[in-house]
């Protein structure tokens, strides 16, 4: 369960520095002035780039230094990283994992105490604010916000907030794509859309650390293309300065929607508007440049914004205008981010009860399994009017698009959550992505036959997970089916704080599912084994004790 052993080594900042562990050249250095290049696909006019000047606050991070050409390489982060511990009693470092090509993925933790120990955090009772940047390698300022958020934290304006909030901070979730300056992993993939399947080394990493230190509230930053597929489709640049969504699935708790669309975004909204920045909801368009819809972004219940929501935390996406314009607009790209986050952590401070009250509704919700399971739907799509710029002159293009709404269903397929499904052939790498989210899994006590649900596959679709809104890869029948399984049959109960997450996972037709995306192998004859069990009435506890055996 999520609050149980200490998954994650949290160690002290300066024995984390030693030597031993940051050889010089143990690390090759990175190649951001020739990426910087080989990415600055689009040069915006200078009556474009008048709109968008420095924003007047101070920021200390390395590579809004004067002068700066670069954005901030491997080794200069390690050095600020360690430098803020060891100048603060109130900022702990330590290192949550490796990526694919063994780059250490930093963490930062800020408490009043310096407290390292997660049940001593935890015990604090203080909201536990996530804050990650750089999941995609080619959108730098929001992990370069996140080094002057924990150098402001330690030691700056910030500091006196760490009595009432406790701030973890991940500046750099996928270090090998910055390195490479990608959007992707070392293998190709998109960590963003991974937070379900967990399939990728920085995924695990940063869901180990929050095992022991959930988030209540996370901010995920990135940035958004700014010419490129806009000039294509609708020959106008993306203005606004910022783009922020909260999560958006059908089945996150109406009480966290509520807390973040009514208290945490107008706080957000107005600091940022404070400062001259203009704020929209955040949409994006496919790569297809014959295809000119333009959706919100997505539901797909293993991006992260989504997961975070699904497991119970007031999850927010924040995009800054950045991706394929190099260093136009750096510091005030990187002030955004930094003012969006302080006004969450703010928030925070001040509506701790709310906060707790809207995750403590939405926990006992999915312990309930009261939701019924929103295994596929379609989106309402209707004009909306973008305030976009012209490309030459700079000035406003507010320009007429056809708008996929995620937060509008026009069309949706549900079921009632059973008691739990019976899984004969779950693997270890699917059940390792289910603990990681938090999920309970128990064992069967003996041989036995079983009154089920079964699903058969109907169909099958290739499914483009980088799509906004994956479809479903298989489309499926339920029957009633009486089946044996041996006993240490691995039985997940439906019921339990991580429950929307395993319903998505284990539906198979839902998108996203461990079935559709091939964790659980589809059977001959079509089957899959998983099963759903105790449909209605579901199991009552004497029967579920009787039934299985859950907990280590
Ligand atoms: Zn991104």
């Amino acid at each position: 369960m999520r609050a149980g052993a200490l998954a994650v080594a949290l160690i002290l900042a300066p024995s984390i520095f030693a030597p031993s562990v940051f050889a010089p050249g143990a690390f090759a250095p990175s190649a951001f002035a020739q990426d910087l290049d080989r990415y600055q696909r689009y040069q915006q006019t200078p009556a474009v780039l008048a709109h968008y000047p420095d924003v007047p606050i101070a920021l200390d991070a390395p590579g809004l230094a004067p002068g700066r050409d670069s954005f901030t390489s491997d080794e200069e982060l390690k050095g600020f990283i360690a430098g803020v511990a060891r100048g603060s009693p109130r900022i702990v470092a330590g290192i949550a994992g490796q990526s694919q090509q063994g780059r250490d993925i930093f963490y930062l933790v800020a408490t009043a105490e310096g407290l390292s120990d997660p049940a001593e955090i935890r015990a604090l009772g203080r909201p536990i604010v996530w804050l990650i940047g750089l999941q995609h390698g080619n959108e730098p300022a929001g992990g370069e916000a996140m080094l002057a958020l924990a150098s402001a934290l330690a030691r700056g304006e910030l500091a006196a907030l760490t009595e009432r909030v406790t701030a973890v901070i991940v500046p750099r979730a996928n270090p090998d794509g910055a390195a490479a300056f990608k959007r992707a992993t070392a293998n190709g993939a998109d960590p963003n859309r991974d937070h379900l399947l967990m399939s990728l080394p920085e995924t695990r990493a940063i869901h180990r650390l929050m095992e022991s230190l959930p988030p209540e509230i996370v901010l995920d930053a990135h940035e958004f293309t700014v010419g490129n597929r806009w000039i294509a489709k609708f020959n106008a640049l993306q203005a606004v300065d910022a783009l922020l969504l909260s999560a958006t699935h059908p089945m996150v708790a109406p009480e966290l929607t509520a807390l973040a669309e009514t208290t945490f975004r107008p706080r957000i909204e107005a600091a940022l508007q404070a400062q001259g920045l203009s704020t929209y909801d955040y949409y994006t368009t496919a790569l297809n440049n014959a295809d000119k819809t333009v959706s919100m972004g997505g539901n797909a219940p293993g991006a992260a914004r989504n997961t975070f929501g699904l497991n119970h935390a007031v999850s927010f996406l924040i995009e800054t205008r950045g991706v394929g314009i190099g260093r136009d607009s750096f510091q005030r790209r990187v002030a955004t981010h930094y003012i969006a986050a302080k006004a969450v952590l703010e928030t925070a401070a001040a509506r701790g009860n709310e906060l707790r009250a809207a995750i403590d509704a939405s926990r006992r919700g999915a312990a309930a399994a009261e939701a019924q399971i929103t295994v596929a739907h379609k989106l309402a799509t209707r004009p909306v009017t973008l305030p976009m710029r012209d490309p030459v002159s700079g000035e406003a293009k507010p320009t007429p698009v056809e708008f996929r709404d995620s937060r509008a269903l026009a069309s949706a397929v549900t079921r009632p959550a059973p008691a739990g499904y019976l899984a004969p052939e779950l693997g270890a790498d699917a059940v390792a992505a289910l603990r990681l989210n938090g999920v309970a899994l128990c064992r069967t006590r003996e041989a036995a036959e079983f009154d089920v649900e079964a699903f058969a596959v109907k169909e099958r679709a290739k499914v483009e997970r980088e799509a906004i809104n994956p479809d479903q890869a298989l489309k499926v029948e339920l029957a009633r089916k009486r089946v044996a399984l041996p006993a240490g049959t691995i039985f997940v109960p439906a019921g339990q704080p991580a429950g929307k997450l395993v319903a998505l996972a284990l539906e198979p037709d839902s998108a996203g599912s461990l079935a559709g995306a091939g964790l659980v192998a589809v059977g001959e004859g079509h089957d899959i084994p998983l099963y759903r069990l105790g449909i209605a009435p579901k199991l009552a506890p004497a029967e579920a004790r009787d039934v299985t055996v859950c907990g280590p």
